[in-house]
């Protein structure tokens, strides 16, 4: 099945709306849908109208920052009720020093003789509640500082590099629980990006499952075939759940369109086969 369960909207760091991306993952063949907003699901509800009006199956989704031994990992929920109310004031607390952090982000830029890129992002931002390091690598593209995003990420905004800011967010055991006890399933996301050594991702796979943790995103824009076959392993030896999905961002920015990944390997049990009841069907 060609399900894309991991992208973002205009309500986090993409730049399209819900109903715009409903309609490119239909337009290229997306049979099981989820907008994994970070932080978010403000975009929810506009994403499953929109999808069950192109005929288009749905399930809820986000992507939590989590900080984890001092990094910070994502967590995809998938299939969760939307309105549950300790799910939607913890998302609300991650979500609470992204303003301040940006404002931060602004100042070490400007150290560095990079002036106004707060005020500059923000021209990029939908969700005032939502500046993000996404917002500010659009910025410094637009103003010529760097050719491309990818050039942000690796000469600003990462650590040891101006206008990188620490922050905490969410706590491992916090963002499964809200997923969990809003009916869904987390996913751990895009795990080669970490750069874990082996022992500090066994401490977080085990973390992940020993609170409540079920799946592993195996396939996903960010990840090489070896990368999906290592993580395939890993879904195996842990019993985890497989996801797959794009992270598609932007149609200038992303490295993998909607709909657009290759299929999970046949031996795994694919997240979606636990979240039947979750999926929401056109009529
Ligand atoms: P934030 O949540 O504000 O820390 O921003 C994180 C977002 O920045 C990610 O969800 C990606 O969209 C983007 N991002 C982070 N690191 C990179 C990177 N190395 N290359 C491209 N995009 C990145
Ligand atoms: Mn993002
Ligand atoms: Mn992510
Ligand atoms: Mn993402």
């Amino acid at each position: 099945m060609n399900a894309d369960l991991h992208c973002h909207s205009a309500v986090s760091d993409g730049t399209l709306q819900p109903e715009a991306l409903a309609q490119r993952a239909k337009a290229n063949g997306v049979e099981l849908w989820a907008l994994t907003d970070h932080d978010e699901v403000g975009g929810q509800q506009r994403a499953r109208e929109a999808a069950l009006a192109v005929g288009l199956p749905y399930l809820t989704g986000t992507e939590i920052s989590v900080t984890f031994a001092d990094t910070t990992v994502h967590i995809v929920g998938l299939g969760f009720d939307a309105d549950n109310a300790s799910l939607q004031a913890g998302l609300a607390a991650t979500r609470g020093g992204r303003t301040q952090r940006a404002i931060e982000m602004g100042e070490s830029l400007a150290q560095a003789g990079i002036a106004g890129a707060y005020e500059g992002a923000l021209n990029y931002v939908n969700n005032p509640d939502l500046v993000s390091r996404t917002h500010f690598a659009r910025h410094l593209v637009a103003t010529g500082v760097c050719a491309d995003t990818y050039e942000v990420f690796r000469k600003y905004l990462t650590e040891g590099k101006p206008g990188y800011v620490p922050h905490r967010w969410a706590s491992l055991r916090n963002a499964v629980t809200w997923i969990t006890q809003a009916g869904g399933v987390a996913v751990i996301a895009h795990p080669a990006r970490y750069k874990f050594t082996p022992n500090e991702e066994y401490a977080l796979f085990t973390e992940f499952m020993m609170h409540g943790g079920r799946g592993v995103e195996v396939v996903t824009g960010s990840h090489s075939s070896a990368d999906a076959a290592k993580y395939a392993k890993t879904a195996q030896e842990f019993g985890l759940l497989a996801s797959r999905g794009s992270d598609f961002h932007s149609p200038e920015e992303s490295h993998a369109d909607l709909g657009s990944l290759p299929d999970l390997p046949a031996k795994l049990t694919p997240v979606w086969s636990a979240l039947a009841s979750r999926i929401q069907r056109p009529a």
